[in-house]
């Protein structure tokens, strides 16, 4: 049985689309249309793929089914590299999935935001800025906190009320440092793997 190879491409937002994909004709006209971001993101998945109907692509539709479910019930399975997010469209999932099986080349999983950062040069500030966010939201939990202690204190309120607030105060707190800290590990990446690559590219251009 012979196997169609897929074949990616990105396209300028950084969405990775596939030129053996049966609705590709379908995705370059949305493209064209504006406001159709949202759509085409949707419609970025081998699902709708003729090629996974009939079994024939280079993915077998059992691996494709199960990139599917993971992608949609393990959270953690599927995040970018740079930012722990989710990474929300499929084809960028097989893409990176494609080179490390056939090339044995990594392909970081990148989610949108931080490859449109990338483009413009600005992700360090913006990841800088993203984690300065987070560091607010979660000092402004322990400020809630602080807050409603004094509150119970000088109201002389049942100390039980505290408990309502706790488990909120704390959730936001945690889940923010958290976030933080995917930010903070995505910004070391790209110091490692992104800024040589940069640096080089930039020096070659300069020698040419
Ligand atoms: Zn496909
Ligand atoms: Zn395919
Ligand atoms: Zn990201």
């Amino acid at each position: 049985m012979e196997y169609v190879d897929p074949s990616f491409e990105i396209d300028s937002d950084g969405r990775v689309l596939c030129r053996a994909h049966s609705n590709y004709d379908f995705f370059l006209e949305l493209e064209c249309q504006e406001n159709s971001a949202r759509c085409l993101d949707r419609e970025l998945t081998c699902k709708t793929c003729e090629h996974y109907y009939n079994d024939d692509c280079y993915f077998s539709k059992e691996i494709i089914d199960q990139v599917e479910t993971n992608r949609l019930k393990k959270k953690k399975k599927f995040i970018c590299k740079l930012c722990g997010n989710k990474i929300d469209r499929m084809l960028t999932i097989l893409y990176s999935l494609y080179f490390k099986d056939k090339y044995n080349v990594k392909i970081p999983l990148i989610c949108c935001a931080c490859h449109a950062a990338l483009k413009e040069d600005k992700f360090e500030e913006s990841s800088k800025y993203r984690s300065n966010i987070f560091l607010y939201n979660a000092l402004y939990a322990v400020y809630s906190l602080i807050s409603v202690i004094f509150f119970i204190f000088v109201y002389q309120i049942g100390f039980f009320y505290l408990l309502i607030f706790l488990v909120p105060i704390a959730y936001l707190f945690i889940i923010n440092m958290k976030k933080r800290k995917n930010i903070k590990a995505g910004l070391q990446f790209y110091k490692e793997n992104f800024l040589e690559y940069y640096d080089e590219k930039s020096n070659n251009s300069h020698e040419i």
